[in-house]
């Protein structure tokens, strides 16, 4: 078995302190329904699906009235395909819509309709990656597992490593770089949501707001905030790309009761007859879209 050490830490190098992160964080974190008590496992991973490529203002919504309508895995493996698909609205890559779907029918038929708790069973399941797997465990459950998104790893460069920007991604590394700073009592779970949290809206990627932060020391701030190595990162968009196509062409679906003709979906992208094609083939391929006998196009289980 290969041991992967943390970064070496250099000659009083910051560490992040849990006697100034978690204070700030009883003080400062954001009121997320996900984190209210008594909600269950299996609503905390519906949230982290949702959360995985969309902002937490636009889950809320959906969130809210998902886990009002399916509080359960067998509630939601009991929906159709189509129903979830239609639900998950325009949350965006919706195959994570039809993992979620799959995941709860397995959690269901495997597990007795609970969540498993830790994070091998966890990775197991469909469409549960690492980075969820973790959290379910750490936020549903408190096991003290280092939980790294994008957030805990730009806090983790600066804070700990003086650089401006995360390295690449090395899951081993980065889950053994917070795995050293968590705290070794029963407060990890908390530190690694507060640490997650800071990210999110103090030590963000474009204006880290430095004033705020609660950490005394900071080894980006302490060698005077250098640049980023390497070629500047690229915006993402979002307009003509595949990804707008495959929107717009659910959308179509989403609010019609019936199966729709392909003329029903040309309307929806007219730019780019070849892009609409390869976007409509592509969920045909995913398992999203299916295609009727007699040659329409419906939400898939609808056809
Ligand atoms: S001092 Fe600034 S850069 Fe350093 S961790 Fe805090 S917010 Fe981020």
């Amino acid at each position: 078995m290969v041991h992967i050490m943390p970064h070496p830490p250099v000659n009083g190098s910051p560490t992040v302190r849990a006697d100034e992160l978690l204070p700030w964080y009883d003080r400062s974190r954001r009121d997320l329904p996900w984190r209210e008590p008594g909600v269950s496992a299996w609503q905390i991973l519906v949230s982290e699906f949702m959360l995985q490529q969309t902002p937490v203002s636009r889950v809320l919504p959906v969130w809210s009235e998902w886990v009002r309508r399916w509080p359960t895995p067998s509630a939601t493996a009991a929906a159709s395909a189509a129903d979830v698909l239609r639900a998950w609205g325009k949350l965006g890559y919706p195959r994570r819509a039809k993992r979620l779907h799959e995941c709860a029918t397995v959690i269901a038929r495997d597990h007795d309709d609970v969540v498993p708790d830790d994070v091998e069973t966890l990775l197991t399941l469909p469409g549960v990656g690492s980075y969820t797997a973790r959290a379910v465990a750490c936020f549903a459950y408190q096991r003290p597992v280092p939980v790294v998104d994008t957030n805990v790893r730009r806090v983790v460069a600066r804070a700990v490593h003086g650089r401006a920007d995360a390295a690449v991604p090395s899951p081993a590394r980065d889950h053994a770089d917070v795995a050293a700073l968590l705290p070794a009592d029963d407060t990890a779970p908390r530190f690694s949501v507060a640490l997650m949290e800071l990210g999110a809206t103090v030590c963000t990627a474009r204006t880290p707001r430095c004033g705020l932060c609660p950490l005394g020391e900071c080894g980006w701030r302490r060698a005077g905030y250098p640049e980023a190595q390497g070629p500047p990162r690229r915006a993402q968009t979002y307009a003509g790309t595949d990804r707008q196509v495959r929107g717009r062409l659910l959308d179509v679906l989403r609010t019609s009761d019936s199966p729709v003709t392909r003329a029903e979906l040309e309307v929806a992208w007219r730019a780019d007859h070849l892009q609409r094609e390869r976007a409509l083939n592509s969920l045909l391929a995913d398992g999203l879209v299916t295609r009727t006998a007699d040659g329409r196009f419906a939400l898939a289980g609808e056809g």
